[in-house]
């Protein structure tokens, strides 16, 4: 049985930005990492099903790990991506307020814009007021009256990136097993022997970052089970009709309530010139279910009329679906990320609930569990 200094199982964003990170601080090629991956490339679940969003944090509360991890870990991406070449679009993100909003009572969006501005404070991040003249300017076709700006905010390729960190972890001497599914997690006095349905390794330490399967690989790895993933699906359309596809050129989202779980339908523009609008949030049962009962176009035209009322069912096209690994709370809200020493020694880290803004967050995530004493005490051996 071949043994590892780490076992790291999940190739999404965050187990290859992890792979890269560990591998880059080994101090010397005595130091072997593993991750072990079910699909036959990694990126092929939650991390290549997004909107590729960079985000600034100011949707989370200040100073959470999802806010802190996306501040700091989309600054980190867009570098990585520019010295990469990985695909950037570099547009800016609007949280608008649309006229129809204004007519239907504005109190409630004018309060979250304030709440949003006021993260932005606490948080030293730049964003800027929109004056209906400054929104014209920024986006003309958009039917809206205020909002905010976020001019940092980019979108990125997320397969380019996943392929991109898997590549950079491989050049430093981190090693990959695709089509191996994790079935099994046993701890020895100072090790685990971790079994697939292809091979069994032995690990020094496990990093649990399975996304949606990072409860069932923490039940195997704990005496009992600790955490509960609530699939929540995101749909996404394609805006295809040639006249319409470049009306919106920038992130545009719509200014929700405190209470709204999500961040809302939005437009989601591409690095490679595509349109789309989504995702909405689907509570399913089946973590594999992208497609059942798929939500008619109409729910999605319905959401962003208000801001292009020219938009059309016939315009959409039904493009793609990714699943959010939550964590819910107590009172139906959604967790914070979720990063936790399960276990010192031989250490045992889980990471649950990696849902939005996951993407972003992923290199400071690998950074902060790089950082964690039960792996340095790794490296100094
Ligand atoms: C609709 C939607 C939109 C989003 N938009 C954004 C956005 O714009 N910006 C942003 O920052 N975030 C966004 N996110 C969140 C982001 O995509 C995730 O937080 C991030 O991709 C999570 O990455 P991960 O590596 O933790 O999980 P995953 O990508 O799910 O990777 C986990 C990997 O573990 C593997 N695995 C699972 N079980 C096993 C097993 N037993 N054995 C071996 N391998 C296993 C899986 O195959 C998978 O490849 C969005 C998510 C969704 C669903």
């Amino acid at each position: 049985m071949k043994s590892y200094d780490v076992c790291i199982i999940g190739a999404g964003v965050v187990g290859c930005a992890i792979a890269r990170e560990l591998a880059q601080r080994r101090r010397n090629d005595q130091f072997h990492v593993l991750v072990l991956e079910w699909h036959e490339q990694p990126g092929m679940e939650t991390s290549g099903r997004n909107s590729g969003v960079l985000h600034s944090g100011i949707h989370e509360k200040p100073f959470s790990l999802k806010e802190r991890f996306a501040r700091e870990g989309s600054e980190l991406a867009v570098s990585y991506a520019l010295q990469h070449g990985i695909p950037l679009l570099r547009a800016g993100m609007t949280i608008a307020i649309s006229r129809e909003d204004i007519r239907r009572g504005l109190w409630r969006e004018v309060s979250t814009l304030r709440r949003l501005l006021f993260n932005a404070w606490k948080t030293k991040t730049r964003v800027r007021f929109m004056t209906p003249s400054v929104l014209r300017a920024w986006e003309p076709n958009l039917h809206a009256c205020c909002g905010i700006a976020i001019p940092g905010v980019s979108v990125i390729d997320p397969q380019a990136f996943v392929q991109s960190l898997k590549a950079d972890s491989e050049a430093t001497g981190a090693e990959f097993a695709f089509n191996s599914r994790v079935i099994a997690v046993d701890q020895d006095k100072d090790s685990y022997v971790v079994c697939t349905d292809r091979q069994r390794i032995r690990a020094s330490c496990l990093i649990n970052a399975a996304g949606l399967h990072a409860d069932d690989i923490a039940t195997l790895a704990l005496p009992n089970k600790k955490y509960t993933i609530s699939p929540l699906r995101g749909e996404y359309y394609e805006v295809i009709s040639p006249e319409k596809r470049h009306l919106v050129g920038r992130l545009v989202y719509p200014a929700l309530p405190r209470q709204a779980t999500g961040k809302g339908i939005h437009f989601s523009p591409r690095p490679n010139g595509q349109l789309f609008v989504g995702p909405n949030e689907v509570a399913i049962q089946d973590k594999a279910d992208y497609t059942s009962r798929k939500t008619p176009p109409s729910l999605f035209v319905e959401a962003l009329k208000k801001f292009l009322p020219v938009l059309e069912e016939r315009d959409l096209r039904w493009a793609y679906a990714g699943i959010r690994p939550c964590v819910m709370t107590g009172d139906g809200r959604k967790s914070d990320f979720i990063v936790s020493v399960d276990r010192e020694d031989p250490p045992l880290i889980n990471l649950v609930g990696i849902e939005s803004p996951g993407l972003s967050a992923a290199l400071a995530l690998a950074r902060h569990v790089g950082e964690l004493p039960c792996i340095q005490k790794h490296f100094v051996r």
